[in-house]
């Protein structure tokens, strides 16, 4: 063959491989718009049929209608039959209850924090013992108050520590855009304060709630003692009466606080975890997780912590149903139990013998609360992430406006080594530290369309994951 033949031939090959390639790409391309044109279809009737009915709301409506959820409370078993009713009439599958045990905390009769002082006259100061704390005395306690800005002032001040109240007056930093982040380390002095206190000869530990709000309701939530250092109880009180506090310690630095509450730490008590499936007719031993957090604090009806999740697993599986779409793979919601008090729900659902079958693909959890949702977080290697991401045109048509690395949560982090991708609807985090924790987490605190949104997104999010995996390099 001629060297001109022969590079003829090159040429020849080199446009055949051309067109083979683009032809392969451009199918790729057409099959991907679509699936994507054939998801927008289920997207946009997701849509509709959610923000008409707004199944969300009223799921959530019946879940705070049995008052607070804290772990051991009667109102916590009432949610559990509550939750495995609306199951069974929605009619889901394989609907049952696995058990956990949880502590038994409860606050008790009467909390009272009143300031004294001989130079401003008293005044009552809004409070809530931190869960888990231990009482006062019956007759209660009365001492002065150090007031402290952080941890490393506590240790310069310990000298003076012995008997009395430490008061840890640490804003929740107003600057930072991502609340949670703020939260964690404000939220530290309501986890820590006791002990860090406790470990200079102090007599009780009294946090600022953590909270962006500016208000009289105090926040409460989870505290830690350590063996061999002793238990003093722990109360958080409102911003404002923080504010009220520091001002007339200024004025008055040996003004006294009177503190009694009678909490109590009772034996641990068994409760449940709530679990429904749609199965899947193809692989059902695959299990998408929708998942959200059934107990909740005393302070309220905890709607935005965590009703608001328990209602986006439920109602996300019955706008699919109601859509008649069959998946591919099960798409389960579970309502875990005792999230805020240790998360034993979650750790027992991880290890129980009924996962020995089932294979969790994806985890995805709602405990963010109820608001207008922006996007997802997906905890997965770049592979997946890129998999995910390639959806997005669908996820915007429904106000999804990215899906990123990140997300999970207590309850599914389990799982994770299991090797299940975790993953968290991410609404706007504004308001919600305005109401976590404390007696404005209630329904009227939610917004129906917004609450349904973030249904809608979830009941996406595990349609295409139960139709088309995570992508072929998860196989
Ligand atoms: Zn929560």
């Amino acid at each position: 063959m001629s060297i001109r033949k022969h590079a003829l031939k090159i040429r020849c090959l080199g446009l055949a491989l051309f067109i083979i390639v683009s032809v392969a790409s451009s199918q790729q391309k057409n099959s991907l718009s679509d699936q994507i044109e054939k998801y927008q279809n289920i997207a946009q009737r997701l849509l509709e049929q959610g923000l008409r009915e707004l199944p969300s709301y009223s799921i959530l409506e019946k879940i705070t209608s049995v008052g607070h959820r804290l772990p051991g409370s009667p109102g916590a078993a009432a949610a559990v039959e509550l939750t495995r009713q609306i199951m069974m009439e929605m009619g889901l599958k394989n609907v049952h209850l696995e058990p956990t045990t949880v502590p038994h905390w409860v606050r008790g009769p009467e909390e009272e924090a009143l300031m004294i002082s001989s130079v401003l006259g008293d005044h009552a100061l809004s409070t809530a013992a931190i869960g888990g704390s231990a009482a006062t005395h019956e007759d209660g306690l009365s001492a002065q108050v150090i007031e402290v800005k952080d941890f490393s002032e506590l240790e310069r001040l310990k000298e003076s520590a012995a008997g009395k109240i430490i008061f840890f007056n640490v804003k929740m930093e107003p600057g930072t855009l991502n609340t949670f982040s703020a939260y964690g380390k404000a939220a530290a002095y309501r986890v820590r304060g006791a002990v860090e206190a406790a470990k200079r000869g102090a007599a009780f530990a009294l946090v600022r709630s953590p909270t962006t709000a500016n208000d009289d309701f105090p926040h409460t939530g989870m505290m830690s003692y350590e063996p061999g250092i002793p238990k003093i109880p722990a109360a958080c009180i409102s911003t404002q009466g923080a504010d009220l506090l520091s001002r007339s310690l200024k004025l008055d630095p040996d003004l006294r606080l009177f503190i009694r509450f009678h909490c109590q730490n009772l034996p641990p008590v068994r409760s449940y975890n709530v679990i429904g499936d749609l199965p899947g007719y193809e692989k059902p031993e695959e299990i998408i997780l929708l998942g959200g957090h059934l107990d909740s604090w005393d302070l309220s009806p905890g709607a935005h912590d965590d009703g608001a999740g328990c209602a986006h697993a439920l109602s996300a599986l019955y706008l699919i149903k109601a859509l008649d779409l069959r998946p591919k793979r099960t798409i389960r919601a579970v309502m875990f139990m005792n999230e805020e008090f240790g998360g034993s729900g979650g750790c027992d659902y991880a290890v129980s013998d009924k996962r020995a079958n089932e294979k969790h693909i994806l985890a995805v959890e709602s405990d963010r609360g109820g608001f207008l949702p922006l996007g997802i977080g997906i905890n997965a290697d770049d592979p997946t992430l890129n998999w995910m991401q390639k959806w997005m045109p669908i996820f915007q048509s429904i106000q999804i406006h990215w899906i990123r690395k990140g997300g999970g949560g207590v309850d599914i982090a389990p799982l994770a080594e299991q090797g299940t991708v975790l993953g968290g609807l991410i609404p706007d985090s504004q308001r919600y530290f305005d109401v976590h924790h404390s007696g404005r987490d209630t329904l009227d605190a939610v917004h129906p369309r917004e609450l349904e949104l973030g249904t809608i997104a979830l009941s996406l999010l595990a349609y295409i994951v139960s139709e088309e995996g995570l992508g072929p390099h998860m196989k």
